[in-house]
């Protein structure tokens, strides 16, 4: 399989302010062309670090990718560090410099002579046009090594790249596509996961299976290699489908959505409406419902009730109910969640009450104990759970119970 290295260029990315995103990014690109990255690295302003990074990679790896440092000023190395490394005399390039004084012109500026630079070009490089900004890309070949040089700023280096670089990678990348699919499964730790679907996606080495944790998630990733799109598809469908038999409605996600995106659209599709009622999760449920855009279709409020008063005053929960089961107590859930869908009038209320911790567990009502109340026209149900980790992880874990007991409730 033919393989690259790609090299971040920026001061910036070395500090705790800026991540490094185009490397990700040209990663899943040249993925899918079926070309590896066996290595990338992120190295700062600095010409001698950049000229040993730039010669090491170019040994190692017949295509390598740089992104960053184009830029007109002082601290933009990148152009000129290339050239002494590629051995070639930087000259300038009248059309691109025509080009650059014209994008100034468009927008009724005069070029300022810094970016007079950033059209010299090491000899024989092809350089790449920029149509979203000043700084041209280059492609230098030498013998069979391939140095591609990108701009920074993700939104001039990835439509770059899909115009100029991605058609002339396609041929390099050979008979090889790789194609991923990933599921999404709510309700089931990463080992319940595994010991299910283990003996179906042992038997197979192409699609390869990983099982990942994604905050609250257990995502199950998929890679398939074939000669074609439709081949490493046609993998994918016979693996996939069965691990989806196995895994049953815990499966909320088959195209990366998130919880609240399909709980969302079931909702608008079935015409339903939602109200929230939420103590421990202080609106957290509210919040990733309306997170997803047009959620005003299907949202139709959220009460915050934290004490015990306000359960009572604004969602109904009799004060005699709190006084006998506590606050924390299936009743008291479902009373939320009937109050809410009341108060508000919609197809569906949830309800959510637990304690997060650090303080307020006692040995009957630990740190994590988390009730969850549904309410529809015909049910009211609930669903007692234990969570673990801290006060900010509970509260994760209690809204995503919550959204998907919604979802296992009504949204089959
Ligand atoms: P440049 O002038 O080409 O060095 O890059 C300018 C802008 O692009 C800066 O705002 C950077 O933070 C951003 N940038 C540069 N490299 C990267 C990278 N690898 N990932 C994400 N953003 C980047
Ligand atoms: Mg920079």
């Amino acid at each position: 399989m033919f393989h690259a290295e790609i090299i971040a260029i920026g001061s910036e990315l070395l500090t705790p302010f800026r991540s490094d995103t185009n490397s990700l990014w040209l990663t899943a690109e040249l993925n899918a062309l079926g070309i590896e990255v066996r290595c990338k690295t992120t190295v700062g302003d600095d010409e001698l670090f950049l000229e040993e990074t730039l010669r090491d990679a170019l040994r190692k790896s017949p295509l390598v990718i740089t992104t960053g440092g184009l830029g007109p000023t002082e601290d933009d190395i990148t152009r000129k560090v290339v050239a002494r490394v590629m051995q070639r005399p930087l000259v300038l390039h009248p059309e691109l410099l025509d080009r650059i004084r014209r994008q100034f012109a468009d927008r009724g500026l005069t070029m300022p002579p810094n970016n007079e630079r950033q059209a010299l070009v090491p000899r024989d490089a092809e350089p790449l046009n920029n149509d979203y900004g000043t700084a041209p890309g280059l492609i230098l070949r030498e013998g069979d090594r391939m140095l591609v040089v990108l701009p920074g700023p993700p939104r001039e280096m990835r439509p770059m790249f899909t115009a100029y670089v991605r058609p002339k990678l396609e041929p390099l990348a050979g008979a090889v596509r790789l194609r991923t699919r990933m599921l999404r499964v709510a309700g089931m730790g990463e080992s319940q996961v595994d010991s299910l679907i283990a003996p179906i996606y042992t038997r197979y080495t192409n699609p390869t299976t990983t099982i990942l944790i994604n905050n609250t998630e257990v995502e199950v990733h998929f890679t398939a290699k074939a000669a074609s799109d439709a081949e490493a598809d046609a993998l994918l469908d016979d693996l996939v489908g069965q691990v989806e038999e196995a895994l049953g409605a815990n499966v909320f996600s088959h195209r990366g959505e998130t919880l609240e995106q399909v709980v969302g659209l079931r909702l608008a599709v079935r015409g339903y409406t939602i109200a929230t009622a939420e103590s421990c999760t202080g609106g957290l449920i509210a919040k990733r419902l309306t997170d997803v855009p047009g959620s005003s279709k299907y949202f139709r409020e959220g009460v915050v009730a934290y004490a015990n008063e306000t359960k009572t005053r604004l969602l109904g929960v009799p004060a005699e109910l709190l006084a006998r089961q506590g606050a924390v107590s299936a009743e008291v859930a479902e009373a939320m969640a009937a109050g809410v869908k009341a108060r508000a009038g919609t197809t569906i209320g949830v309800g959510v009450t637990g304690i997060a911790g650090p303080d307020g567990g006692t040995e009957d009502k630990p740190v994590g104990l988390v009730y969850v109340g549904v309410a529809g026209d015909f049910v009211v149900t609930h669903r007692k759970f234990i969570l673990p980790g801290d006060r900010d992880r509970i509260r994760h874990l209690a809204s995503q119970v919550a959204l998907d007991l919604v979802r296992r409730t009504f949204l089959l």
